[in-house]
């Protein structure tokens, strides 16, 4: 039997539509800015974000690190969640890359509250570095896939404002946050001076993410890109999927949310399992495991052998992710395999 495999959506394979369009695609140099594939995908996506321009980018920490790059001067603080991806997941690219200065604010799962940003901005002080950027990241990964409401979001864009911040979203998952919130993906966007998505997780494409904002600030990240390594040449190939991606894939992330929500439903029945399923709003679900059933490693390796594969997501916690490449009944599967295993 086939892996049921709910370590992350990255583990997405491209569909059939996906590989004849890479097959098909009509490509150039796109650092010569000669691939008409990658301009169609950049232009597709900006409008699709509501932003003048965008940047394709080989993946989710290149684009949140060009943002920064380009946002950023070296030594001036960066305001983001304690455990947001860019700051937990990023190998330290903010710092080691772009040499800025973290400055950790404390979110509600993940969501930053106006209360939370002010308590974290300090006076300007010779002292101080200067604070200059504040990310967001919406669905937020560690807070268990949460989501940022437009009203939320704009409520803490306003005070970043008058704070003199400029503002990025890590919206990896963006598409997953519109859906669950039942607004357009650029209402999300909006007030944003650049967002970040993804093409690689829940949209199934195998490569890629895109980077949008204004057309100086894209006209500028491009070369950061290029100074990082990510000028691509025949990259049509990449978008040709991307493009499938935004096209087709978007509103299945229905069923991921569906299965999710079965999951953690499900979850919340098994004793010596800690989670509220009532919070799973996406396609992310986070369990505790009571002390007695060891660790997460542990667990991990026991589920395994049992044919599924989740992640740690701490030292008593694991994280499961839905996408289109389990079904209902691989879920299904899945809850049965960790009930027995649990008993
Ligand atoms: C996955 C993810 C990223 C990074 O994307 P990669 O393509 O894996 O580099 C950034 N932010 C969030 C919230 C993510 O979940």
């Amino acid at each position: 039997m086939d892996l049921i495999d709910l370590r992350s959506d990255t583990v997405t394979k491209p569909t059939s539509e996906m590989l004849a369009a890479m097959a098909a695609a009509e490509v150039g140099d796109d650092v010569f800015g000669e691939d008409p594939t990658v301009k169609k995908l950049e232009e597709t996506a900006a409008r699709i974000m509501g932003k003048e321009a965008c940047l394709l980018v080989t993946s989710g920490t290149m684009g949140n690190l060009v943002a920064v790059l380009t946002h950023t001067k070296k030594g001036e603080e960066v305001l983001l969640e304690s455990e947001s991806h860019i700051y937990y997941y990023e190998v330290g690219g903010l710092s080691a890359l772009a040499g800025a200065m973290p400055r950790l604010v404390q979110g509600q799962r993940g969501r930053i509250t106006p209360q939370g940003l002010a308590d974290a901005v300090r006076p300007g002080n010779i002292h101080f570095p200067s604070p200059s950027l504040l990310c967001l990241e919406n669905t937020h990964n560690r807070g268990g896939g949460t989501v940022s409401t437009p009203s939320e979001m704009h409520e803490v864009i306003a005070l970043a404002r008058q704070l003199g911040l400029r503002i990025h979203l890590d919206g990896a998952r963006i598409f997953n946050a519109a859906l669950a919130a039942g607004v357009r993906v650029s209402a999300l966007a909006e007030g944003c001076d650049s967002v970040m998505f993804c093409l690689s997780k829940g949209l199934g494409a195998p490569v890629g993410s895109l980077l949008a904002g204004s057309r100086e600030f894209i006209n500028s990240a491009r070369k950061w890109r290029k100074m990082v390594g990510g000028g691509m040449r025949q990259s049509g190939v990449i978008a040709a999927a991307g493009l499938v991606a935004l096209e087709t894939m978007t509103e299945r992330l229905a069923e991921d949310h569906a299965n999710a929500k079965f999951l953690a439903a499900g979850l919340a029945n098994i004793p010596k399992l800690t989670l509220d399923a009532d919070l799973v709003q996406t396609n992310i679900v986070v369990v505790e495991l009571g002390q007695e059933l060891g660790g997460a490693d542990d667990f991990l390796t026991r589920l395994k052998a049992e044919g599924v594969l989740a992640t740690n997501f701490g030292p008593h916690s694991v994280r499961f992710v839905t996408h289109k490449d389990v079904n209902r009944q691989g879920v299904d599967y899945a809850l049965q395999v960790i009930a027995r295993m649990v008993r």
